[in-house]
């Protein structure tokens, strides 16, 4: 039985969205695995032992089929966790996951607001026609209008299409170029965190298919996280793709930040 103020962590190995690469949907028990490390402890960096009292609950991998059915898949699976009253974080897979995760999200959270962590805006209308695949997500999310805030952070590939996309749908972007660690992120109402982890420079995360230079130090991430201010009801860690790590550094990268974002879940 889980307690009330436990984090149940559930995988969503679906990578099937990716434009360039598949592997992230390898991605959920190596982050578990990495957490449980034994060369790292379990405790966030305010001191909180996540391992303790339930508080972060492995769930395992959501079943998936195949094709356009996962959407639904994804989307049933998560309100059913969401309706038992927990505040999730989910691993991914690529970042297509997260439209049937903010549409479970959103039926049950209104003024829902979107913390989003990425290289990319994934704005893009279509790729080649497909219109759910990952560099997509917020485009149908904001199409729907589920949020009434998306935040946009560490955005350095940015294209005119998009920049219409964002200035259509009101999408605030903070990108690279603007960006530093003072940034004072403050939010009204529930707040779903979605971190793409390409948000990262590729030095400190290689594991990923989408290498963008110029990104994010691991603590400067860290450091915008824990600096929010907001009530955290949802989240997901996406696009790690184990097939392209060196030695779990970026899973463990991964894990770290799930600790840190599970600490802010209070
Ligand atoms: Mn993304
Ligand atoms: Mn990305």
């Amino acid at each position: 039985m889980m307690s009330k103020n436990s984090v149940p962590v559930i995988g969503v190995p679906w990578d099937q969205k990716s434009s360039f690469m598949r592997g992230c949907a390898d991605a959920p028990p190596a982050i578990w695995d990495a957490f449980n490390c034994a060369s790292a402890n379990t405790c966030a960096e305010n001191g909180q032992d996540l391992s303790r009292d339930g508080r972060l609950v492995y769930r395992g991998n959501m079943t998936l089929s195949t094709g356009n059915r996962v959407i639904k898949e994804i989307f049933r699976q998560a309100l059913a966790a969401i309706r038992q009253g927990a505040t999730p974080i989910f691993l991914g897979g690529d970042h297509a996951i997260t439209y049937p995760l903010i549409a479970a999200m959103a039926e049950v959270h209104r003024n829902l607001n979107i913390l989003h962590f990425d290289a990319h805006p994934d704005l893009y209308d279509d790729f080649e026609g497909h219109k759910y695949y990952h560099g997509s997500p917020f485009a149908r999310i904001m199409e729907r209008g589920w949020v009434q805030r998306l935040v946009s952070v560490g955005i350095r590939t940015m294209t005119p299409h998009q920049q219409a996309q964002a200035d259509r749908f009101g999408v605030e972007i903070v990108d690279m170029q603007r960006f530093d660690t003072s940034l004072a992120l403050a939010f009204d109402g529930p707040l779903y965190l979605s971190l793409d982890l390409d948000v990262l420079d590729p030095a400190f995360a290689p594991g990923l298919s989408h290498h963008e230079p110029g990104g994010l130090t691991t603590r400067e991430l860290i450091r915008t996280i824990q600096g929010v201010d907001g009530q955290i009801v949802g989240a997901d860690i996406v696009e790690y793709n184990p097939h392209r790590d060196i030695q779990n550094l970026t899973a463990m990268t991964a894990a770290k930040l799930m600790k840190e974002v599970a600490a802010k879940m209070g």
